[in-house]
């Protein structure tokens, strides 16, 4: 047996490699890492896939290890090259955040280090980390002491832990569902309604508040709405607000919001996935009134901080509302969580225990960098969107869906003749394949759209230019066409 022990020992020893063999791979890996950063601000952004049974097979595993440059090209041209290159400058579609440098290497100490950011018993400093971000961000949004909150993956499992924590709080239960309301406008992002389905849910009536002219909420007819549902004995529950819609980055009337929530004693639901950290810009400061009076917020570090995508924040007033939801003691394999240690575990936080050292993607980057940079480049993305806004209201035929509040525009092309969302479609599609830039499209009122989401840390005066000519220039190829 024990001659047996060593042989599986010798053929499992590549699974840590020594210092040398670590150098060469760190030379490797760096070295297409260079070469990617090097060439994304020219690269096109957008590659169609090639994908073939090739490819899969080429990706597949199967017991033959591959040297690492062998490994290195089969990512590059069938995994990193196809589709949107969404870390480039000229990409303006979806919500771009282009992944920060100082990022890869936080994540890569995580890797390496792999702690365990669930109990503090376990790991008292990733514990901490996590919580001193949270307490930063709660700081910014103007939260008390008390509030509390937890390191996500993204916005859409913040939006659902916001909203499973607000369905245990008020202690709802299943025999009341279908007499719930919840109040959200047409512009919310869908994975709020996900969140409601998930959370089991879906009985609930929601009603959709009409949006005004600039895409935000009515708060006169949500307070309209809550008292006739009240008078018709059914339970107004949760508002939903949007703080930069994805549509248009329009921002709900917050101040209105609450005061209406208080009086009927709603809980407040803020997505603020997109739009929050725009809360680090003196000239925005009037949006974000009243936001420390929501229950609960989603704020995304992977979009308003450049951080590479997998990290959202749940913040919460009450740091006990999470805890109440989340805490689950009884577990004979773990200690009494409670009373280890000061800080708060944050499994006890979140349906997360085994979890990504998540803190260092961010925490990382803000203690190399500091906070000024991120808010001049929020400022920075602010101004290019506002020159985009007025260059476009200059070209003919152009229709901008609303004034920017934020840092996306959202516009579209009415041809003398012909069907105007068919234009749209072709205008759009014929950009992305050229590949200079690219915008996204979506729907609203029934017509389609182009939007234009500055928010990616590398994109720079040159490329909203490059941008304006690039839709010029489309516009007149699709007339042609
Ligand atoms: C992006 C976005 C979400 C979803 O966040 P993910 O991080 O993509 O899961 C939710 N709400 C708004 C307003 C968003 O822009």
């Amino acid at each position: 047996m024990l001659a047996k022990i060593k042989k599986l020992e010798l053929e499992a020893e590549v699974l840590e490699p020594n210092s040398k063999r670590r150098r060469q791979l760190a030379v490797v890996i760096e070295k297409y890492a260079e070469h990617f950063l090097r060439t994304l601000p020219t690269d096109k952004t957008y590659t169609a896939d090639p994908i073939n049974a090739n490819a899969f097979r080429r990706l597949s595993i199967s017991e033959r290890s591959l040297e690492i440059a062998e490994i290195l090209a089969l990512l590059d041209k069938y995994v990193v090259k196809p589709g949107l290159n969404i870390n480039a400058p000229g990409f303006l579609g979806f919500i771009p955040g282009g992944g920060l440098y100082a990022s890869a290497w936080g994540d890569y100490l995580a890797a390496i280090t792999n702690r365990f950011p669930s109990a503090s018993f376990v790991s008292p400093g990733a514990t901490r980390l996590e919580n001193i971000l949270i307490r930063w961000m709660n700081n910014l949004v103007g939260y008390p002491k008390s509030a509390g909150g937890n390191l996500a993956s993204g916005g859409s499992i913040a939006n659902l832990i916001g909203i499973v924590t607000a369905r245990h709080v008020l202690g709802l239960k299943g025999k009341d569902f279908h007499r719930l309301v919840i109040y959200l406008s047409s512009q919310v992002h869908h994975s709020i309604l996900k969140s409601l389905r998930i959370a089991g849910l879906e009985e609930a009536i929601i009603r959709v508040v009409p949006v005004d002219l600039h895409y935000c909420l009515d708060p006169i007819i949500l307070n309209q709405l809550i008292k006739q549902d009240k008078k018709n004995k059914l339970i107004p529950w949760l508002i939903v607000a949007s703080l930069g819609t994805t549509n248009t980055g329009s921002i709900d009337p917050l101040p209105e919001i609450i005061a209406i929530a208080k009086k009927h004693q709603l809980w407040v639901h803020v997505d603020a996935a997109y739009g929050g950290f725009f809360i680090l810009c003196r000239s925005l400061k009037k949006h974000f009134i009243d936001l420390n009076q929501a229950d609960s917020i989603t704020i995304d570090p992977h979009k308003g901080l450049f951080v590479p995508y997998g990290l959202g924040t749940v913040l919460t007033k009450e740091n006990n509302d999470l805890f109440k939801t989340h805490f689950y003691d009884e577990v004979d394999y773990f200690p009494d969580m409670d009373n280890e240690h000061p800080e708060f575990s944050p499994t006890n936080l979140s349906p997360e225990l085994s979890k990504h050292f998540r803190a260092l993607r961010l925490w990382l980057p803000l203690k190399l960098h500091g906070v000024g940079p991120f808010r001049a480049a929020l400022n920075e993305k602010l101004l290019l969107s506002r020159y985009f806004y007025q260059s476009l209201s200059r070209v003919d035929h152009i229709e901008i869906a609303c004034k920017p509040q934020l840092s996306i525009v959202t516009f579209r092309y009415c041809p003398p003749t012909g069907d105007s969302d068919q234009f749209n479609s072709l205008l759009s599609t014929y950009i992305k394949e050229e590949g200079k830039v690219c915008f996204s499209t979506t729907v609203l009122n029934n017509h389609t759209y182009l939007r234009m989401a500055c928010l990616n840390f590398r994109t720079h005066f040159d490329t909203i230019a490059l941008a304006l000519d690039v839709l010029q220039h489309g516009i007149k190829h699709v007339l042609k066409a």
